[in-house]
């Protein structure tokens, strides 16, 4: 393991502990031993949680016109998951450990090196035989003794109670076989060799209604976005939006992860935002505008224009969401993956993946795909239901194209087509139809998705947000100090109240006074026992970015100083003297 690699391993254990000992995020079911790949959040993990999803709802949604939201259930017909393709395709490519059977990722396995050790089979005293031959890898610097027992512990734990106990297992016909390096055919963990790769459909499976048979099988939604477009129509029919709009939801997701890893980046069950933005084809923007406005470096993405094709759209998205995570104060560590026209399902026109640093690398925050009208026309052919969208305007100018324009709009989509790179190109015949449609003001409308998750955006925010730092104290003790430098919006305590000294009710009931006016507002700690240090560093360690003291001049003691406290700021430990009065307005324009 490189240096690197053990520091950064190191910093995710301290980032762990430091979620559980205060109370951000736990092991699911853990005094059962825990539930892979599921996690709860303790009361600042909520709260944490929480302001995430509401900067989100308001920056996708209730901060613009053209946005609306959607709270869809998790459980649908499951004919969605077929039209959508998830039935069929919704898959990663998995191998099986030989020995004990444990799943993992074929894109996951990490090469490794040792030898190859082979074992006919193994008996045990209860009568118990494992008959096949057993391929395991000794991992380099391991010893033949630890390994051997090792492999005893696996072959135990797979065969149940009828192989009795480990110790007394013995290895049948053991011989050494190649060494190998960089090898990525043994499993990661158990170093059993791996079978060949098969793909292992990630929904989770359940029954809705009482037989529980074949009939009732349906699938936890392994995305939000779906329950968007299968309710396109009703959103569109019943709030009197236009093209370009968006239908936006939060919610929970479930996908059955082959290796669940990375505490809770990559989890089980998880929350994902998502926005379908629909917009107009590009044809129908030539049409109504004359022309379509397309990206180039540089472009004005301030304002959405009525011209602008699906890149800008997209372009647009980008720099939307961007923005919302240098809102959160995560713009210094983001970076941008563009997939390659190799990387891109047939459907999408482009995806980029905003990625952010974690410590244990750089990894997928959100996918922004611009996928054409694959999703609403699929379920416009699978529910034989119209996804179409009427538009007057579209109709009009198309009214006024003379047959050759029109017929140049034909010939320029046909060479589009020939020219695809991946999927076959429409037929001429579907082509010509579609713009029969589109001259009379109807389309399928296209959709650009910018696709979050929130577990993982509230992973990066502590990642990012944890600072550790030696403090010697008055004995020459050495101490590390952690500091959560989380945002002020985010952050789950906005706000710690401290009387100077818990044993003068004075000072207590102003404290109290000062607590009740700002808690209406927003989420406040009251704290009053050790001293004021002890009690500004456990509000550093989650991050609170505000403390107020009440002390003797609070109450007069230097009339000057009557109904002020001292508001300390998080960040660089300055202090200033502020009047109670003032307070809720300056920490309100500090935190939201
Ligand atoms: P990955 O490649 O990491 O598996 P993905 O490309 O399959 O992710 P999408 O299907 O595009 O992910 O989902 C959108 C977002 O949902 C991701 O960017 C991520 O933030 C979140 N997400 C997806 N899968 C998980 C998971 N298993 N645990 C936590 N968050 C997830």
């Amino acid at each position: 393991m490189s240096t690197d690699t053990k520091n950064n391993t190191a910093l995710m254990e301290k980032i762990v502990s430091l979620c559980k000992r205060r109370g951000f995020i736990f092991q699911s079911s853990e005094i059962y031993g825990g539930c892979g790949g599921v996690w709860d959040y303790g009361p600042l993990g909520a709260e944490l949680k929480r302001n995430l999803r509401t900067a989100w709802w308001n920056a996708m949604t209730r901060e613009r016109e053209d946005v609306l939201g959607l709270d869809a259930s998790i459980l649908m017909n499951p004919a969605i998951w077929k039209a959508s393709g998830h039935v069929d395709t919704f898959a990663d490519l998995m191998r099986e450990c030989s020995l004990t059977n444990k799943r993992v990722r074929a894109d996951h396995v990490d090469p490794q090196e040792g030898v190859i050790m082979n074992f006919t089979g193994a008996e045990a005293a209860t009568g118990w035989k494992l008959d096949r031959v057993i391929s395991v890898l000794m991992k380099k610097a391991e010893h033949i003794e630890s390994f051997r027992k090792r492999v005893r512990l696996l072959i135990a734990s797979n065969a149940g109670e009828a192989a009795g106990k480990p110790e007394e297992i013995v290895l049948l016909g053991e011989a050494k076989g190649d060494a190998v390096q960089g090898s990525v055919d043994y499993h990661p963990e158990t170093g059993g060799a791996l079978g060949p790769a098969r793909p292992f459909n990630l929904m989770l499976k359940t029954y809705l209604g009482p037989t529980a048979t074949e009939a009732d099988v349906t699938y936890l939604r392994p995305e939000t976005a779906q329950a968007i477009f299968a309710q396109f129509k009703n959103v569109f029919d019943s709030s009197r939006v236009k093209v370009p709009f968006g239908i936006c939801q939060i919610g929970k997701a479930f996908r059955n992860e082959v290796t669940p890893k990375n505490f809770t980046f990559r989890s089980r069950e998880f929350e994902q935002m998502e926005l379908e933005f629909f917009i107009k084809p590009d044809e129908a923007v030539e049409i109504i505008s004359g022309e379509v406005a397309r990206w180039i470096e540089g472009a004005d993405l301030s304002e959405p224009q009525a011209n602008w094709g699906w890149d800008l759209w997209h372009r647009y998205w980008v720099d939307q969401r961007t923005k919302f995570y240098e809102g959160i104060g995560l713009g210094g560590v983001l970076e941008y993956y563009w997939q390659t026209p190799e990387d891109l399902a047939h459907y999408a026109r482009a995806c980029v993946d905003i990625l952010c640093d974690f410590p244990f690398g750089t990894e997928e925050l959100e996918g922004i795909a611009a996928r054409g009208s694959f999703d609403l026309t699929a379920h416009q052919n699978a529910s034989t239901k119209s996804q179409e969208v009427f538009d007057e305007d579209l109709k009009n100018a198309a009214a006024k194209l003379t047959d050759e324009q029109k017929e140049a709009l034909i010939q320029k989509r046909l060479a589009a087509e020939q020219s695809k790179v991946k999927g076959a190109p429409m037929p001429e015949a579907d082509v010509r139809a579609w713009f029969e449609r589109l001259f009379k003001g109807s389309y399928v409308p296209h959709v650009i998705e910018p696709s979050a998750g929130l577990d993982r955006m509230a992973l990066a925010i502590i990642a990012n947000a944890f600072n550790e730092t030696e403090k010697t104290d008055e004995k020459g003790k050495k101490e590390a100090i952690t500091v959560l430098k989380l945002h002020p919006r985010v952050a789950p305590i906005k706000v710690g109240v401290f009387p100077l000294l818990k044993n003068k009710p004075e000072l207590v009931a102003k404290a109290r006074e000062v607590y009740a006016l700002l808690k209406k507002h927003m989420n406040c700690f009251y704290d009053e026992t050790a001293s004021i240090g002890r009690r500004y560093a456990r509000q550093d360690e989650v991050g609170t970015p505000f403390g107020i003291t009440i002390d003797f001049d609070t109450l007069g003691e230097n009339p000057e100083l009557l109904d002020t406290v001292t508001l300390r700021h998080r960040d660089g430990g300055v202090q200033e003297r502020v009047n109670i009065s003032d307070l809720l307005g300056k920490l309100l324009a500090a935190v939201s």
